[in-house]
């Protein structure tokens, strides 16, 4: 019997997300030890959390009694963090069990799935696992959405349920326009609006706005400001009508009691994430500074923990090897690792996340002598 005849026929094909490799792989591939890699590749915090936080979360209770499945504490927590009433909240393993969930919420066979790219790799994956078609509607050039292209593709896309809108735009930096997104939310579809990196910009969250639109989903995260990525725990924000349906669908048990424990500490810490705010947008204005002076890179603007370049065409380059990629191995031969892209609307581009001010000084020493 071929037992690959009994799954999902669309799962044969599928491609595989592509996640980060783990530190001890990597330390053991460079030949260096952990603690001397510099990892700017997955927009991590490198502060971590809160000390209130480890603390919670070493002296967590209750680990041998499973998690309640309302989330109470940790509902009510985010909703005094966010200002908005916890019946509109529900948390997951990572913002992307949300993500999962809504596909499974929305996506029936042959239903459509609208991506605005480039950006954040998971919605793809989830047009992959829910069998949805993948219909995309890219970014302009500097990353500013096409909203008349939405406007078309979605007139002409049959059956088109969802809508990714990522804002500030993780690979970029970028951010939507208020009347970009009302422009997007007259559309008949669901727009899941991605604020992974909305503490680190200018603009406002648009959070409380899914008391007023019903087909608006927020996305939050404890990945990215909170310091926690390895915790797994992120949230949806979403309007009554919709969350009473993902309850339905979403495992009892996620997050770990662990992670709440984490969460609500951490949540609780003003002082210290407004302090990690303002190193963090300091560092990476730092550091936008030293890879434009440069003069080989082209620096986008960024509103995130993050920077996007790009490499320019006098930049040093190596036999076989786009310029981009010389650059990324001579980077990781020093441990210093950055995230490479070499594909539609991201030609020869590395993203580089905000460390601390070492971690800078140790990025632009090793990109400098790249040059020589
Ligand atoms: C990092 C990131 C997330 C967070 O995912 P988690 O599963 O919560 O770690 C979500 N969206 C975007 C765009 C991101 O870059």
């Amino acid at each position: 019997m071929n037992i690959e005849s009994l799954l999902q026929p669309h799962l044969l094909g599928m491609q595989a997300y592509v996640p980060i490799v783990p530190f001890d792989i990597l330390s053991q591939r460079l030949g260096l030890p952990a603690d001397q890699i510099v990892k700017l590749d997955a927009n991590e915090n490198l502060y971590g959390p809160s000390p209130r936080a480890l603390e919670a979360m070493a002296h967590a209770s209750h680990l041998h009694i499973y998690p309640d499945p309302d989330q109470r504490q940790l509902r009510e927590a985010i909703s005094s963090y966010i200002g908005i009433p916890y019946e509109h909240i529900l948390c997951g393993a990572g913002a992307d069990e949300i993500i999962q969930l809504i596909g499974m919420a929305f996506i029936q066979p042959g239903d459509a799935l609208l991506d605005l790219p480039p950006t954040f790799g998971m919605y793809k994956w989830l047009a992959d696992v829910v069998n949805a078609r993948y219909v995309t509607a890219p970014r302009r050039e500097d990353f500013s959405l096409d909203v008349s292209a939405i406007e078309t593709a979605v007139v002409r896309t049959p059956k088109v349920k969802l809508m990714f809108v990522t804002s500030p735009n993780n690979p970029d930096g970028s951010t939507v326009s208020d009347e970009e997104l009302k422009r997007l939310l007259q559309l008949p579809l669901v727009v899941v609006l991605d604020e992974a990196y909305i503490d680190f910009s200018d603009q406002p969250s648009r959070a409380a706005w899914v008391q007023q639109y019903p087909n608006l989903i927020v996305l939050r995260t404890f990945s990215k400001l909170l310091g926690m990525a390895g915790m797994r725990i992120g949230y949806g924000i979403f309007p009554l009508d919709v969350i009473k349906h993902l309850w339905k669908l979403k495992q009892p048990y996620t997050p770990t009691v662990a992670s709440a424990v984490g969460a609500v500490a951490a949540l609780g810490d003003a002082a210290y994430l407004q302090d990690n705010v303002q190193r963090i947008v300091g560092e990476r204005e730092r550091l936008r500074r030293l890879l434009s002076e440069l003069g080989w890179l082209q620096v986008y603007p960024s509103q995130t923990n993050f920077l996007l370049c790009r490499v320019l065409a006098d930049a040093a380059s190596a036999d076989g090897l786009t310029r981009g990629q010389a650059v990324t191995k001579h980077l990781e031969k020093r441990g210093i690792l950055v995230r490479y892209f070499n594909k539609d609307g991201l030609r020869d581009c590395f993203r580089v996340s905000i460390g601390k001010p070492e971690h800078t000084d140790a990025l632009i020493s090793a990109l400098q002598d790249m040059k020589r």
